[in-house]
């Protein structure tokens, strides 16, 4: 595992000291990362993501453990030192790719896709912190074989995440996280985890996918079911008849327990689910 003075070591190998820009505040906190790595159940043979690897404080732990690791890293000097340190010790077990892990809003970097294959894998990751909420849902609803993620991000993110109805809190990507899988918060973290402090509260966050739960078996539904669910959302204080009919331009079918005089987020994950289904039948599905 890093120590601080091996971090600033291996930037001081980079060029540079933490970018914030890229939100580069560091892990310090040797206990944190063995709890990130023992709630993800990682072990060896197992398939890897980590997203933002930077001196890879958190690389190191995933390859102790015997994992395959592929990481995505958008600082080219980063890149290079990780190439000359774990990429040399762990040739085999170890794919860096370079560049932003996003293509775009809702697609992962193309490279990264093809570097993780067709077996299924787990994230693990401290991630950068303005691309946490795109990379999870897009993992979440367009990747079936991310099988989980264990994550750092910011706190409010894992409370939105875990959100129920009722909450403020509470919206689309509670809706979609808690019907693909269970939301765990891990632990909270305190700014002085990290190296240099963020200006945020962060937190630990565990989501593994259940394909049993709420219409988890059709992996297509869910890039429409997101969508559909944070539109509702945006009107989330209006009567939903109303909310509806402006998105279907008329009725639809109200699944029991529901009813055009419901505010969507007094709604359970699971009738909020319904609610989207009965909105997408009503604009002719999909074909
Ligand atoms: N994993 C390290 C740790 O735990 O200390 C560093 C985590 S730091 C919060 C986030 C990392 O993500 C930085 O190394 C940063 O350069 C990288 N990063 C920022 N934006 C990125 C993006 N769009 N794609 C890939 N990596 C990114």
């Amino acid at each position: 595992m890093q120590s601080l003075t091996r971090i600033k070591e291996l930037l001081e190998m980079a060029g540079h000291g933490p970018k914030k820009a890229l939100g580069q505040n560091f892990l310090i906190d040797q206990n944190l990362i063995h709890k990130l790595l023992d709630a993800s159940g990682v072990k060896e043979g197992d398939l890897v993501l980590e997203i933002g690897p930077g001196t890879g404080a958190l690389t190191v732990g995933l390859l102790e453990r015997g994992c395959r690791v592929v990481v995505c890293e958008l600082d080219m000097d980063l890149v290079r030192v990780l190439r000359e340190t774990l990429g040399e010790e762990y040739p085999d077990r170890l794919v860096i790719v370079e560049g932003d892990c996003l293509a775009g809003k809702k697609a992962l970097n193309l490279e990264l896709v093809e570097a993780l294959g067709d077996d299924g894998f787990c994230m693990v990751a401290n991630l950068p912190y303005h691309a946490a909420t795109p990379v999870m849902m897009t993992l979440m609803t367009r990747h079936a074989e991310c099988s989980g993620m264990f994550v750092t991000i910011q706190k409010e993110v894992v409370e939105r995440f875990s959100a129920g109805s009722g909450s403020k809190a509470y919206g689309g990507i509670s809706v979609v996280a808690q019907c693909l899988g269970e939301v765990k918060m891990i632990t909270k973290l305190k700014p002085g985890c990290f190296w240099p402090s963020p200006g945020v509260e962060s937190a630990m966050m565990g989501w593994r996918r259940d394909v049993d739960l709420v219409g988890g078996g059709d992996p297509e539904w869910w890039v429409s079911m997101s969508e559909i669910s944070q539109l509702l959302f945006q009107s989330r204080r209006k009567k939903l008849g109303g909310v509806v009919k402006k998105i279907v331009g008329g009725e639809i079918e109200w699944p029991e327990g529901t009813g055009p005089d419901d505010r969507i987020d007094g709604l359970s994950v699971e009738l909020v689910h319904g609610v989207c289904r009965a909105v997408e039948d009503a604009n002719g599905g999909r074909g």
